[in-house]
C-alpha cells in the first residue's frame, strides 16, 4: 500500500521534506512486518522454542494495526487544506510514529533476547533517519531516548528479566557479568550518539547548502524575468526601427515619384508647349521643396534623438525668444486672416535650451495653429509661471484633434485625416521633433483639444534660477 502525500505550497522546504517522508515510513513499517514475520517463521522452524512466538505475533499484529491507522490519517492528510491556521502539524505525527516504533523495537528486542539479539542495532537506522529529518536538538533527544529504552532493556536483561533464552543460537550464556554489560551499553550509547551528531551536522550542512543554491537559484530566476523583459523591449524597439524606415522610404518616394512622373511629360514629349512645361516644372519643383522639407525634417528628428548632439543650451527668456519669431509668425497669421494674440506674463524665471531649439518649438507649434485654423479664428499664444516651470500655451479655434488621435499626435508622420483633407502641407514630424527638444531640456509637452473647437498645445520648462552656469550640450 503506497500512500501519497501531496506536499502542501505554503509548507517550508524542511517541513515539506518530512510531509514527503511520511508515506515513505508507513511503506517501511510495512516491509518490517514482512522481515519480522519471515524471521519469526524461520527461527520457528530452525529452533522451536527458543522464541515466545504468540506475544511477538501479537506485536507483530499490534505494529500492523497502528501502521494502517496511520496509513488512514496520512491519507486524510492528503486532502487539501483550506484553512491554514489549522494545519495539521506534521512533525507531532512523525514524532508519534518514530516514538510508537522505537517502543515497539524495544519490546520486540526484549522478549526476543536483549541485548543478545543482534538486531538491536536496528535502533541505530532510526537514530539516522532522525538525524536527516527532524532539527538537530530533536535528534538528540532521540539519541537520548534510544539510549534510555536499550538502558532499560539491558538493566532487565541483567536481573534476568529478558523475555528470550538465545543461548542455543548464540552459544553464549544468558546470564553476563556486570563488565559485559556495562561495557555493550556504553559502546550502544556512544555509537548512537557519534552516529547522531555526524549524520545531524551533514544533514545540517546540506540544508544550509540547499538553502544557498535556493537563493542562487531565486536570484538566476529574477535576472532570467530581467534579462527577457529587457529583450522584449530591445525586439519592441527594433520593430519600431524598422517600422519608421518603412514609413519614411514610402514619405520619400511619394513626391520623388510625383517628381519624376512630372519630368517624364517633359521628357517624353507629351507637353511641347513651353507654358505646359513651365507649369509642369513648378510644381516638380514645388514637390523637390517638399521632399528637402522632408529631409530636414528627418535630420532634425535623428539629431535629437542622438544624446549630447544638442548645441550649446543657454539661460533663456522664454518671452523673449517668443517676441524674436512673433513678427514672422504675425504676417503668416495676417495672410490667412487670423487674429493672432500673444500674451507674456512679465519677470519670467529663466529657463536652460538653446535659443535656436526654443524658437523651433515656438515656430512650430505657431504655425501649427495658423496652419489648421480656418480664417476669421484666433490664435493666442501665452507664456507664463507656475510654482516650478515656466509654461508656454498656443490656443487656436481650429479643426481640433479627436480624444483617439491625440495619442498617436506626436508619433512620427502622424498626421489627423481632417489636417490631411484641410491641406496638404505638412510631414507629420514637426511635433515628434517638438516632443524630443522639450524633453531634451527636462520639460513636457502636452495638448488639450476638441473637434472643430480648437486645440491648446502647451509645454514646461523647469525654471532654472539666474546664478546657475550655463552648460555646453547638455541637459540641465
Ligand atoms: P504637420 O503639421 O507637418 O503635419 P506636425 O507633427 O506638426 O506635422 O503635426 C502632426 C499632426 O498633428 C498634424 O498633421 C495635424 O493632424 C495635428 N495638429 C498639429 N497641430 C494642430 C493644431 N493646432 N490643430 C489641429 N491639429 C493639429
Amino acid at each position: 500500500m503506497v500512500v501519497d502525500i501531496r506536499v502542501p505550497r505554503e509548507l517550508s522546504p524542511t517541513e515539506a521534506e518530512l510531509v514527503s517522508r511520511i508515506d515513505w515510513f508507513i511503506r517501511l513499517r510495512w516491509v518490517a512486518i514482512g522481515g519480522l514475520l519471515l524471521t519469526l517463521g524461520f527461527v520457528g522452524l530452525v529452533f522451536p522454542g527458543v522464541l515466545p512466538l504468540a506475544p511477538l505475533l501479537v506485536i507483530a499484529a499490534s505494529i500492523a494495526a497502528y501502521n494502517l491507522a496511520f496509513f488512514i490519517y496520512a491519507r486524510h492528510l492528503r486532502q487539501p487544506q483550506r484553512d491554514l491556521a489549522h494545519r495539521p502539524n506534521y512533525y507531532r505525527f512523525v514524532n508519534l510514529q518514530i516514538v510508537l516504533d522505537l517502543v515497539t523495537l524495544t519490546v520486540l528486542l526484549h522478549l526476543s533476547g536483549g541485548i543478545d539479539n543482534p538486531f538491536a542495532f536496528y535502533y541505530v537506522f532510526y537514530v539516522i533517519i532522525v538525524s536527516i529529518l527532524l532539527p538537530q536538538r530533536a535528534a538528540f533527544a532521540y539519541a537520548g531516548l534510544v539510549t534510555l529504552l536499550f538502558g532499560g532493556m539491558v538493566i532487565l536483561g541483567y536481573m534476568g528479566l529478558c523475555g528470550a533464552d538465545l543461548s542455543a543460537i548464540t552459544g553464549m550464556t544468558r546470564q553476563h557479568s556486570l563488565p559485559y554489560v556495562a561495557s555493550t551499553f556504553l559502546a550502544f550509547a556512544s555509537t548512537v550518539f557519534l552516529t547522531t551528531w555526524m549524520a545531524s551536522g551533514i544533514s545540517l550542512r546540506l540544508h544550509e547548502r540547499t538553502i544557498v543554491h535556493q537563493a542562487t537559484a531565486r536570484s538566476l530566476e529574477d535576472r532570467t524575468q530581467e534579462l527577457s523583459a529587457v529583450n522584449a523591449q530591445l525586439r519592441q524597439a527594433d520593430r519600431a526601427r524598422a517600422d519608421f524606415v518603412l514609413v519614411v522610404t514610402h514619405e520619400l518616394r511619394a513626391p520623388l515619384a510625383a517628381v519624376q512622373s512630372l519630368l517624364g511629360v517633359i521628357l517624353e514629349g507629351y507637353a511641347p508647349d513651353p507654358a505646359k512645361q513651365l507649369d509642369l516644372l513648378t510644381r516638380a519643383n514645388a514637390r523637390v521643396s517638399e521632399l528637402l522639407q522632408l529631409i530636414t525634417n528627418l535630420l532634425e528628428l535623428s539629431r535629437m534623438s542622438q544624446e549630447g548632439s544638442v548645441e550649446q543650451s543657454e539661460l533663456l527668456d522664454m518671452g523673449e525668444v517668443l517676441q524674436n519669431i512673433v513678427d514672422v509668425m504675425r504676417i503668416m497669421a495676417e495672410r490667412k486672416e487670423l487674429m493672432l494674440s500673444v500674451d507674456i506674463e512679465p519677470h519670467l524665471p529663466t529657463v536652460r535650451a538653446s535659443e535656436g531649439r526654443l524658437k523651433e518649438v515656438w515656430t512650430n507649434l505657431i504655425s501649427n495653429a495658423i496652419k489648421y485654423t480656418p480664417s476669421g479664428g484666433i490664435v493666442v499664444v501665452s507664456v507664463y509661471q507656475n510654482p516650478n516651470y515656466v509654461v508656454g500655451s498656443v490656443r487656436d479655434t481650429g479643426i481640433g484633434i479627436g480624444p483617439e488621435e491625440q495619442a498617436r499626435l506626436f508619433t512620427p508622420f502622424f498626421r489627423t485625416e481632417e489636417a490631411k483633407t484641410l491641406t496638404k502641407e505638412g510631414t507629420g514630424l514637426g511635433l515628434a521633433i517638438v516632443k524630443r527638444i522639450v524633453e531634451h531640456y527636462g520639460g513636457r509637452l502636452w495638448v488639450e483639444s476638441h473637434p472643430n473647437q480648437g486645440s491648446k498645445f502647451s509645454f514646461a520648462l523647469p525654471k532654472v534660477p539666474p546664478t546657475a552656469k550655463s552648460e555646453t550640450g547638455a541637459r540641465s
